[in-house]
């Protein structure tokens, strides 16, 4: 079922496209040899080139280049062997060349695709429009004195991928599943680290509202929304505010606005330039980018396995259903360690216990998939102990609830709790007999047609047994035992 709006003129379709702009996982900046890490001291990694000293040449940085082409191929785009910087002029306090270094008319990825999975099951694809390189702006602080503003530069020529995509987006929800994919691929690629707290991601979100089968209507730009959550929220306020507008007689105008969390509203910032405005031309202090295809192909060889490969993988190697595959596959980390506790045993049981107890486990004691809770190592020795019935699934939990909290190996706390599994049959027909003997009414009931009664017997063997007793013998026993 498309998702529409219900409106008081009946139900209104949403149209979304996406511009992400993606930090550029490097060492140094687009243009310039000044580092770029995250945090440093205000204008502590400035060169002359990102200050905009008067005659300082911008020289391409070979690194970000080949992490944009990275990226186009793992947005299984076109990758465009001749491309250009141009200048896109604007003033901006903390822009102090006056220009953004960017990529207009001849950008060095073209048109892809990103497959999306909505919670019902199903696929989509998300066209990509181009992918350029372009310079970042310095930051404007505006809180560290009562009267004055005052400028870092630090993140001023650092270098941005801004990713557009077409406008195939019609709810928040593929919204948000867009954004989570692009992130899952840029991190499986290394090219960008999709820290959104930090702004190394963070999109605008384009969205107008029609009727069904309309041309698109005039759409508004919301800047720089920096969470998944905050990307579909302002989709949906957005879109209603659009509703609004139309449904009152007005007319919506093309604008970028602003979204504000804290009052789940967006806001007028400014009415939306066109291209024209910013007086693009080619900049003269820079050659055209030509890539030769070998150099192209190298990368390509090199590529990581990604998302949707090792998702397909996961399902035909281990046969494990597409959407915990997909669960699996998020994060490299996670399909990595799902893949060590699987080897060598049973796929579907290690899914069923990395997606359910140990990522419960990850989010009651707020460790990561780097810092887990329990190693992929101790994890798997615990399956082990499972398939060779040293110890049942129930007591499994228990062990593995004791690993969390002591860090132990769970044969050694098996050990400690004297938790092994009972599969002596004398004292499992000792357990059955007593429970027998001390429910006659219960034994005549059963034997008199009311099978159901069959697990109030082993419930109580086996908490006559400490939850040890083998559960296969347990239930043979009883079964000769009641006849
Ligand atoms: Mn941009």
């Amino acid at each position: 079922m498309a998702y529409t709006i219900e409106g008081s003129t009946g139900p209104w379709e949403v149209v979304v496209g996406l511009e992400v702009h993606a930090q550029v996982i490097s060492q140094s900046k687009l243009f310039s040899g000044a580092a770029t890490a995250y945090g440093a001291s205000p204008n502590s990694q400035v060169s002359f080139v990102d200050a905009a000293f008067p005659g300082m040449l911008p020289v391409p940085n070979r690194e970000a280049i080949a992490q944009a082409v990275r990226t186009g191929l793992g947005l299984n785009a076109k990758i465009n062997l001749m491309s250009r910087f141009d200048r896109k002029n604007y003033f901006y306090a903390d822009l102090p060349q006056g220009y953004q270094i960017s990529q207009f008319e001849h950008p060095i990825v073209g048109t892809g695709v990103v497959e999306i999975e909505l919670s019902d099951g199903s696929t989509k694809e998300v066209g990509i429009t181009r992918l350029h390189l372009e310079q970042d702006a310095g930051k404007s602080l505006h809180d560290q004195h009562p009267t004055k503003s005052f400028i870092d530069l630090n993140r001023s020529g650092v270098a941005l991928m801004e990713i557009v995509s077409e406008p195939d987006i019609r709810s928040p929800e593929e919204a948000g599943a867009y954004i989570k994919k692009l992130r899952s691929i840029l991190r499986y690629l290394g090219t960008c680290d999709g820290n959104m707290e930090e702004g190394s991601l963070r999109a605008d979100v384009n969205v107008s509202v029609r009727k069904a089968g309309e041309a698109y209507r005039t759409r508004c730009e919301v800047k720089n929304v920096n969470s998944v959550r905050f990307v579909m929220q302002a989709v949906e306020v957005e879109a209603l505010r659009q509703i609004a507008v139309w449904e009152g007689g007005g007319e919506v105008q093309q604008e970028t606005r602003l979204f504000d969390p804290n009052r789940g509203e967006t806001r007028s910032m400014r009415s939306k330039e066109d291209a024209h405005d910013y007086r693009y031309f080619p900049d003269p202090d820079l050659l055209p980018v030509v890539l030769e295809q070998g150099w192209v192909d190298g990368l390509w060889a090199a590529l990581p396995e990604l998302p949707d490969a090792k998702q397909a993988r996961f399902m035909a190697e281990y046969g494990l259903s597409r959407y915990d595959a997909g669960v699996l596959v998020a994060e490299q980390a996670t399909a990595l360690f799902f893949e060590s506790v699987a080897k060598g045993r049973d796929a579907k049981i290690a899914a069923n216990w990395v997606t359910g107890d140990f990522f419960a486990a990850m989010n009651r004691t707020g460790r990561t998939i780097e810092d887990p809770p329990v190693s992929a190592a101790a994890l798997g020795q615990l399956l082990d102990l499972m398939a060779d019935s040293t110890i049942n699934g129930k007591i499994a939990k228990e062990v593995f609830e004791a690993m969390v909290e002591t860090g132990k190996g769970p044969a050694a706390i098996v050990d400690e709790r004297v938790l092994r599994q009972v599969t002596d049959t004398g004292a499992i027909d000792a357990a059955v007999d007593a429970v027998i003997a001390a429910n006659p009414e219960k034994v005549a009931e059963y034997r008199s047609g009311k099978d159901k009664l069959f697990g109030f017997f082993v419930g109580n063997v086996m908490k006559a047994m400490a939850g040890k007793g083998n559960p296969a013998l347990v239930n043979a026993a009883l079964k000769a035992k009641l006849g």
